[in-house]
């Protein structure tokens, strides 16, 4: 009850006991199923933001389920002071499907950059010592809001009012090999960057360009740290993003999609930076605990047994073309880009109020910047969704 004496609403009172910082959408959700959601009064709304790119395989997955009721009647925590065979066998599935050797699990996707980044260090200066510790960003990128990921994040509005920074990082333009090897002095330890960038407006660089980052990284013996928070797990269309590229990184980065919505991040490297996490050098209370890690596991089973991750490069595809043709009808949009089930499209007017329009026709999308609009829905989106989000946002972009 509020002081009128009537019923408060579940957003008035998150107004009234919440930090604002988020601008929320005036919605109140309250189930989900596959790429649909409801909210209280039971409008349904079409999913084409899948909790920011973190539920692919829907909301209420029967496998998210069933994992999460075994786990949680056999052990939900015990902390990292003992092993445990859920965390241990998604450790083993990734790295029998990744690059990498080593696993190191957390709660997000902030603190899995939080650990390549004190890795990164660690091991350059265990290896070069301790002026080697600068790690090279992007400009337009996004890392996470801890003090050190917003250090590493090249975008202004979200480093203001967080000063001082953490020292030792240094932005170059993403896409241009030239201002990186411009960047370069002997105090830089690795290369930091998306292979997508996602929240800086879905910007995919040129297919040569991250080979060519490899090769300077190799040459001037610095680490390549992916960050594959939100393209990793099958959304480009591969398990991840960079094999799209033939290049493989020192280090990477996993969450959003890692548990389907349960919390979790995880830092993957190659055996030769093992040494630099001994005993005592990170750790954890939360990171991998068996029921998150129980359901995570069953999500990436899924995706690499159950054929989703050729779906989402095929509802890409179909994705694209329907937004291609949307384009040429359509003057409003400038640019659509993408790989796979992240698709970006750039708006001549400002993205808010399509985004608004679309909402009050049942379709959830979001607007990472001003004019871009962007797509990430669960990866078992289907045609037919995928038609009538672009039928919507015909209406809404002539409207
Ligand atoms: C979302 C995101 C993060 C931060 O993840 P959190 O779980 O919100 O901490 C980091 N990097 C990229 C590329 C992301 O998209």
């Amino acid at each position: 009850m509020n002081d009128t004496g009537k019923q408060e609403t579940t957003q008035g009172l998150a107004d009234r006991v919440m930090f604002h910082t988020y601008g929320r959408f005036p919605l109140t959700l309250v189930r989900g199923e596959g790429c649909r959601v409801w909210d209280e009064e039971g409008k349904e709304y079409l999913d084409f933001v899948g909790g920011i790119a973190v539920c692919a395989l829907g909301h209420s997955s029967p496998v998210v389920t069933r994992a999460l009721e075994d786990q949680s009647r056999r052990l939900v925590h015990v902390s990292n002071l003992y092993y445990t065979q859920p965390q241990t066998e998604l450790a083993a599935l990734l790295v029998e499907n990744a690059f990498a050797d080593r696993v190191f699990f957390c709660n997000s996707g902030a603190e899995a950059n939080e650990a390549a980044i004190k890795l990164a260090r660690r091991y350059a200066g265990e290896r070069f010592g301790p002026d080697r510790y600068t790690i090279i960003s992007m400009e337009n990128s996004f890392h996470g809001r801890t003090m050190a990921t917003l250090s590493a994040t090249g975008q202004a509005k979200i480093q203001a009012g967080y000063d001082p920074l953490l020292e030792g990082f240094r932005f170059v333009p993403f896409n241009n090999l030239l201002a990186l090897e411009k960047a370069l002095d002997p105090s830089v330890c690795a290369v930091m960057l998306e292979p997508i960038q996602g929240e800086g407006g879905v910007i995919v660089p040129d297919p040569q360009y991250l080979k060519r980052v490899r090769d300077l990284c190799d040459q001037k013996e610095m680490l390549l740290i992916f960050d594959e928070v939100q393209v990793g797990m099958g959304r480009t269309g591969k398990l991840f993003a960079h094999e799209h590229f033939q290049v493989t990184p020192d280090i990477m980065t996993l969450a959003k999609a890692l548990g389907n919505g349960l919390p979790i991040g995880a830092m993957l490297a190659t055996e030769a930076l093992s040494p630099a996490f001994g005993p005592g050098s990170h750790a954890t209370t939360f990171g991998g605990t068996p029921l998150v890690t129980a359901v995570s596991k069953a999500v990436l089973k899924s995706l690499l047994e159950d054929g989703w991750i050729k779906h989402a490069a095929k509802m890409g595809h179909y994705f694209r073309e329907g937004l291609e043709a949307l384009a040429r009808r359509c003057a409003g949009i400038k640019a659509v880009r993408g790989l796979g089930l992240i698709v970006g499209v750039e708006l001549n007017t400002p993205a808010a109020p399509v985004v608004q329009g679309c909402l009050e026709k049942g379709v959830l999308i979001n607007a990472p910047k001003e004019n871009v609009l962007r797509f990430v829905p669960p990866l078992v989106v289907e045609k037919g969704e995928i038609d009538r989000l672009i039928g919507v946002l015909e209406t809404v972009l002539e409207g």
